[in-house]
């Protein structure tokens, strides 16, 4: 691994970058200058690809073409039910693609979700290697603990389209553990992390002794997160303006994007105030002219709201503390991590949970890019007296006949992890046999996530019952399942055919790096003439104002001659033109020069009439 290592957040609502530099961890700005950057992604009429804040802010006028809380959908069937629920609240449409997965249609293109992704994590990749003076290619990167296979498969795929080396996927909670950990010596601790962030939730029960780091038990929910309170407030500020003018405004999807904007801006200040004024003027048209939403909301009345939201994230921890045979009480620390968690009914439940004070000595924005970056030095041997062993979230296992579900590598089983089976016939001369494997904890296939049925082919003609296949089930480091077979009777490899349930294939992949580099060759030509342009405009300005000031010190035909370049360079630079402004560059550099002699006359002019006035004084 030659050169940086980055260490990457992807967050639902935000992300965020950071590298180690000299043993020290370093957030990397972003263009803007922002520690943070909104996972957000903003296709404009005019063919423009927006990212991060520019992207939100535009959202309101764009609102079927600005992605967000792609996270959410990353790696999932178009068909799953929690898939379902969230369409209808997502302004922009989300389609199924060939193979069944939730890809997301802007105008007349559909974009499967980690190429969406690819394009935030693009741009953290460019606010690193501006950062840094160099060209980044490695990374570290963070999925939610309580991710599956496919999930993270396709964000690996995401890092790939974005021309990243994806070293490692690691778990959110145990970033956060890493940077709370890190540098605190042979201290003996149990840590509760409790990561509540825009989309998801987890929780993840890890031990800390002499720079080991232990995952012991995780648990969560993809599909609970910061974004279910906004839309908590915004179906209240639906009913409240329903009531009050009898308009409902959910239909219009610019509305309902004020709406959003206006719940999680309501909800971010009621983690500091008691009472919030809620207004959007021009919500609807009624019968009679425009409909104005005006509403208070009290911390007192969005924690009602919302109770039952935060009572979910016991869920969780009661099943990881179970599992991993301990109390509320035994746990030393709890880290607070992601934006959720600033509200303080989140932390005072967690505080009556555990019957301590969480720890919020770490910004919640921050620790996990940073505990991604401190794994990035562990796999560079940057950092040597550091072990981290996580587990896998889900159980792995396959259908038995009958549709039932057997495990083969149970959850919370330490990574990387193998186990293996023996198949084998059960007619004569049987060629094939079909290995369904599933993700999940239910009793019946049906209701776990598939992750592809693996064939084994061209057995040899043998009674039924002889051959013996031994296939072996293992998770990566990344927490990603691989399959591999094996004949016991001849040592050899087993022939298998795959068929995966989802995700995108190679081919796929290929395509989406070639269109994101031809993109990004345009984006560079584009930022490079918006570059020129911003120069011209400075030029034209000081010309203009040269002269404004000193004109009069040139013939008529020049003042003819700059009036005229002036004019054409200003409407070029206006209609952004960079290559009408190229036409008249040269022209633009004489009026320049014809204006740098005017204003020379004009001072020299000005000391003649100082000295004459001297003379005149002396007289
Ligand atoms: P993350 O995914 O960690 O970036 O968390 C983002 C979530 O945290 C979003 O739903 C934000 O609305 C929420 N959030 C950020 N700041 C606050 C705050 N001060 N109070 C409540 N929620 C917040």
């Amino acid at each position: 691994m030659a050169g940086k290592l980055i260490g990457i957040d992807l967050g639902t609502t935000n992300s965020c970058v950071c590298v180690m530099e000299g043993g020290d961890a370093r957030i990397i700005p972003n263009r803007e200058g922002s520690r943070t950057t909104p996972s957000v992604v903003a296709f404009t009429d005019k063919g423009d690809v927006l990212v991060g804040h520019i992207a939100k802010r535009q959202a309101v006028t764009n609102p079927t073409r600005t992605l967000f809380a792609v996270k959410r959908l990353i790696g999932q069937r178009f068909a799953a039910p929690r898939v379902q629920e969230a369409l209808n609240r997502l302004p922009f449409p989300v389609v199924s693609a060939p193979n069944g997965d939730a890809w997301l249609r802007v105008g007349e293109r559909d974009y499967a979700p980690p190429e969406v992704s690819a394009i935030v994590l693009r741009t953290l990749k460019q606010a690193a290697e501006a950062f840094l003076h160099e060209e980044v290619t490695d990374a570290v990167i963070t999925v939610p603990a309580y991710f599956d296979d496919a999930q993270r498969q396709a964000t690996k795929d995401a890092g790939k389209i974005a021309g990243l080396n994806i070293q490692r996927i690691i778990n959110e909670p145990t970033a956060a553990a890493l940077a709370y950990g890190f540098n605190k010596g042979g201290m003996r601790q149990l840590l509760g992390i409790y990561d509540f962030g825009g989309g998801t939730f987890d929780f993840t029960l890890m031990e800390m002794n002499d720079g080991v780091f232990e995952v012991l038990a995780t648990s969560g929910d993809t599909f609970l997160g910061g974004e279910d309170f906004d839309l908590t407030i915004q179906d209240y500020l639906v009913k409240h303006f329903k009531e009050k003018v009898g308009v409902d405004p959910s239909g219009d999807r610019m509305a309902l994007q004020r709406l959003k904007e206006a719940s999680e801006k309501a909800k971010c200040e009621l983690s500091t105030l008691d009472k919030v004024d809620i207004r959007l003027p021009f919500l609807a048209q009624g019968p009679s002219g425009p409909l104005h939403l005006e509403a208070t909301l009290t911390r007192g009345e969005l924690e009602e709201m919302v109770r039952g939201l935060v009572e979910r994230t016991l869920g969780p921890i009661r099943d990881s503390l179970e599992h991993a045979g301990k109390k509320p009480s035994d746990i030393d620390e709890i880290i607070l991590v992601g934006g959720q968690t600033r509200m303080p009914l989140v932390q005072q439940r967690v505080k009556d949970f555990f019957g301590k004070e969480p720890n919020r000595s770490i910004n919640p924005d921050e620790v996990v890019a940073t505990g991604a970056s401190i794994q990035g030095a562990v796999l560079k041997g940057d950092i040597k007296d550091l072990v981290l062993l996580d587990v896998t979230p889900l159980s792995i296992g396959i259908e038995t006949q009958g549709g039932g579900f057997v495990k083969i590598i149970p959850r919370n089983a330490t990574i990387p992890c193998r186990d293996s089976r023996t198949f084998t016939t059960v007619t004569d001369n049987q060629a094939r046999v079909e290995i369904h494997v599933l993700q999940g904890e239910r009793e019946l296939a049906e209701f776990n996530k598939s992750l592809g049925r693996f064939d084994l082919v061209n057995l040899p003609p043998l009674p039924k019952g002889v051959p013996q296949i031994e296939v072996a089930f293992e998770i990566d480091s990344n927490g990603i399942v691989r399959v591999s077979a094996k004949d016991l009777m001849t040592g050899q490899e087993q022939g298998m055919q795959i068929r995966p349930t989802s995700g995108l294939s190679e081919l796929e992949i290929q395509r989406m790096i070639r269109e994101a580099l031809a993109n990004a060759d345009q984006d560079k030509s584009k930022r490079d003439s918006l570059k020129y342009l911003a120069s011209a405009e400075g030029l034209i300005y000081s010309c203009d104002k040269s002269f404004t000031e000193c004109g009069k010190y040139l013939t008529e035909e020049q003042q003819t001659f700059v009036r005229d370049v002036l004019g054409r360079a200003r409407q070029a630079v206006a209609a952004q033109d960079s290559e009408v402004v190229r036409g008249i560059e040269g022209q633009l550099l004489e009026a320049q020069n014809l204006l740098t002699d005017a204003v020379l006359a004009a001072s020299e002019a000005m000391m003649a009439s100082l000295e004459g006035k001297d003379d005149e004084n002396a007289n």
